[in-house]
C-alpha cells in the first residue's frame, strides 16, 4: 500500500513547526474517546480518512453497532478506552463477512444516535466521526438549575443574584495545553467549581455552572444556558496560551463588535472562537443573520455593566497575580454574545508560561483566584444590586420597597453606566443634579463609565 506523507503546519502558540506524518490510504480507527455530559454521551472516533459508516441500535440488551466499510484496522487498545461513568458499559470489535469493521457498544439504556464527520483542524489533524447518543425515556435534569422565571424572582422580592460560571472548553476541546501537559479545560473547571462554592455559601447569591464535567458545550449553548437560568452575570473562565511563552498575568475581556483593543486581544478571541471546530460542533449550525443583528443591538445596553464588573474583578486579581493588562480588554469573543446579560471572559493566567502553568495547577492558587473573582463581583453587586435582589434589600432603598425595607437616609454609592447622564441619574433616583454635583465635587456634566459617585439620600 502506498503511503502518503502529510505535512501539517501546526501554528499553535509555537513558532512554525513542520511535522511529517505517515497516513495509510485505508481508513483506520486510530483513537476512540467517550465523553459524558448531563444531556448526552458523545463517542469520537479518529479516522485516518473520512469513511462510510452505518449505525444502528439493538435491544435486549441495548447495544450500539457501528459498521465501517472497507477493511479498517481498530488500533486503540480496547481496555484503555475510558468508559467509567458513561452510558457505555463495554466495547468489543469484530469483522463482518465482507471484512467490514464492526464495533459494538453495550449500553445502559435505549438511545437515539446522531452522527456526523468533522474535517481536520489544527488540534485534530484527522477526520473525526462523532456519534451523539441521546437517552430515550429519561427526563434530562440540568445540574444546579437555579430558578424559575424573572417574574417569580421579582415577586419573590429578595431573590438571589444568579452568576453563570462558564468553565471554558471541555471534552474534545482541551483548550490550551501547557507545561507538563496541564490542560486548560481541567484547570478552569476547578476554578469555576471553587467560585461556585464561594457563591453558594454567600447569602443572596446563587451560582450556575454551564459545565460540570469533562465534555464540550458549543459556544452559543453556553450563553443560552445562562439565559435559561436567568443569570445576572455570565463569566467565562480561561487560562490560555500565547505565542510568546513569556506572556503572563491575568486579564479580563468584554465583547467588542467594533474591533479588538489590542493585537493580543484579537489573537485570543480568534483562538477562542475556534473552540467549536475543535470541540466537535458540526459546521451546519450557523446563526441566522437577523437574530444576530437584534442580539448586537440589545447588547450595547449591557456593555457598561460588563465593563464595570470587569474593572471590579481586575482590581481584585491585581492582588494575587501581576496583571497582564491594567485595563479591561475588548474583542469579538463569540462566547460573550449574550443579549441581555453582562458578560466577561477572564484569563486567569497563561498556561503557555511554565511558571504560571505550575501555579495554575495547584489547588491553593485556584482557591486564591476563585476568591478574588468572588470578591470583585460581590463588590460590584454591593454597589449595583439588581432590583428585587436580597443584596439590594440588604443595602436598603435600591430594592423594591417592602414593609421590610429600610429607607436610606445616608448617601448611596452609584457606578456610572454607559448611556448615563447626570440628569438621568438624578431623575431616576429622585434627587437633584445640583445635589449630585455638590456631593461629588463635579463642576460640569462630565462623567465616565465605571466612575463611582455618591447619590444624596432621596
Ligand atoms: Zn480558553
Amino acid at each position: 500500500m502506498k503511503n502518503i506523507i502529510v505535512k501539517i503546519i501546526i501554528k499553535y502558540g509555537l513558532p512554525l513547526l513542520l511535522v511529517g506524518l505517515t497516513v495509510k490510504a485505508t481508513a483506520d480507527v486510530d483513537g476512540v474517546r467517550v465523553w459524558q455530559s448531563p444531556t448526552n454521551t458523545r463517542l469520537v472516533f479518529d479516522l485516518s480518512q473520512p469513511h462510510q459508516h452505518k449505525i444502528f441500535i439493538l435491544d435486549k440488551p441495548y447495544r450500539l453497532v457501528i459498521d465501517l466499510a472497507g477493511s479498517p484496522q481498530f488500533k486503540p487498545a480496547i481496555n484503555k478506552v475510558e468508559l467509567d461513568s458513561t452510558l457505555v458499559t463495554n466495547l468489543r470489535t469484530g469483522r463482518q463477512k465482507n471484512n467490514d469493521l464492526r464495533m459494538v457498544f453495550s449500553l445502559r439504556g435505549d438511545v437515539d444516535p446522531k452522527s456526523s464527520i468533522l474535517p481536520p483542524n489544527k488540534i485534530y489533524p484527522y477526520h473525526r466521526l462523532v456519534v451523539d447518543l441521546y437517552e430515550k425515556d429519561i427526563a434530562v435534569i440540568e445540574p444546579a438549575k437555579a430558578v424559575t422565571t424573572v417574574a417569580d424572582k421579582i415577586a419573590h422580592n429578595k431573590r438571589d443574584i444568579i452568576v453563570a460560571i462558564d468553565a471554558g472548553h471541555g471534552g474534545e476541546d482541551p483548550g490550551a495545553v501547557g507545561y507538563r501537559r496541564t490542560k486548560e479545560k481541567h484547570v478552569v473547571l476547578k476554578i469555576a467549581k471553587k467560585l461556585a462554592r464561594l457563591l453558594e455559601a454567600e447569602p443572596g447569591y446563587k451560582p450556575y455552572l454551564t459545565r460540570t464535567g469533562d465534555y464540550y458545550i458549543p459556544l452559543r449553548e453556553r450563553t443560552r444556558k445562562a439565559r435559561d437560568a436567568n443569570a445576572d452575570l455570565f463569566i467565562s473562565i480561561h487560562a490560555d496560551a500565547f505565542s510568546n511563552s513569556q506572556a503572563h498575568g491575568s486579564s479580563v475581556f468584554v465583547l467588542s463588535e467594533r474591533g479588538a483593543s489590542s493585537e493580543e486581544a484579537r489573537y485570543l478571541a480568534e483562538k477562542e472562537n475556534e473552540a467549536d471546530l475543535v470541540g466537535g460542533v458540526s459546521l451546519g449550525d450557523k446563526d441566522d443573520h437577523v437574530a444576530m443583528t437584534l442580539l448586537d443591538l440589545s447588547m450595547t445596553a449591557t456593555r457598561g455593566s460588563s465593563l464595570a464588573v470587569g474593572k471590579s474583578i481586575l482590581k481584585r486579581m491585581d492582588k494575587i497575580s501581576r496583571l497582564h493588562k491594567k485595563h479591561v480588554g475588548e474583542a469579538a469573543f463569540m462566547v460573550l454574545k449574550a443579549p441581555d446579560i453582562p458578560a466577561l471572559l477572564i484569563e486567569t493566567g497563561f498556561i503557555s508560561n511554565p511558571g504560571e502553568a505550575k501555579k495554575l495547577a495547584t489547588s491553593s492558587y485556584q482557591n486564591k483566584m476563585a476568591r478574588e473573582i468572588f470578591k470583585g463581583l460581590t463588590e460590584y453587586f454591593d454597589d449595583e444590586p439588581p432590583e428585587g435582589s436580597y443584596v439590594a434589600w440588604k443595602k436598603g432603598g435600591s430594592g423594591i420597597a417592602t414593609s421590610n425595607s429600610i429607607p436610606t437616609r445616608s448617601p448611596r454609592n452609584y457606578t456610572i453606566r454607559r448611556g448615563d447622564t447626570l440628569s438621568h441619574i438624578a431623575k431616576r433616583h429622585k434627587v437633584s443634579v445640583a445635589d449630585i454635583r455638590r456631593l461629588n465635587g463635579i463642576k460640569n456634566n462630565r462623567i465616565q463609565v465605571g466612575q463611582k459617585i455618591k447619590l444624596p439620600a432621596s
